[in-house]
């Protein structure tokens, strides 16, 4: 698998932002995970009714595991500790409200999927910029799969690039 991701921080998030609006699926990054779920022989839905109607509607569904995959772009979905967020210094507080905003509506919908007994796996795009991450990043997913009924209900990657310079 080697797909590599850039995960840049958009240059200007507000014009970023309005474009995310209107690309909807189909990032590069969704396309990574599904090519590496694929590659390891899971059955998983795109597009299917339970994509559109389950809370936070996930990207990718995994009937069999009954399991959900999110994969979160760091900025847009505040990646906690994450060198890939950083509040922009224009309109601080109105991006503040709105990252804040998505990072509190995704925990919520994470909880309304426990609730109805999915199991939530969440996949941060730093995970996919550069080789040594997406190896680490198959690793956790082989790891995720191998257990059908896996103790850990919520469990999300590692963000390699913790450290934030700011
Ligand atoms: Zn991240």
């Amino acid at each position: 698998m080697s797909i590599p991701y850039q995960a840049d921080t958009p240059v200007d998030p507000h014009r970023s932002w309005m474009m995310s609006r209107v690309k909807g699926k189909n990032t590069k990054p969704e396309i990574a995970v599904r090519s590496m779920l694929h590659g390891m022989g899971l059955r998983f839905t795109v597009n299917g009714p339970l994509n559109r109607t389950l809370p936070g509607k996930p990207d990718i569904v995994l009937p069999k595991y009954h399991t959900v995959v999110f994969v979160h772009g760091c900025f847009w979905h505040a990646h906690p500790g994450c060198k890939d967020f950083r509040i922009p210094k224009t309109r601080r507080e109105w991006w503040e409200s709105k990252l804040y905003g998505n990072r509190k509506r995704d925990l919520k919908h994470q909880a309304d999927l426990l609730e109805r007994g999915w199991t939530v796996r969440v996949v941060w795009t730093c995970q996919l910029r550069n080789q040594v991450a997406i190896r680490e990043l198959a690793a956790t997913l082989k790891d995720w799969f191998s257990d059908p009924e896996p103790e850990l209900r919520v469990a999300e990657t590692p963000a390699p690039y913790s450290v934030n310079p700011d």
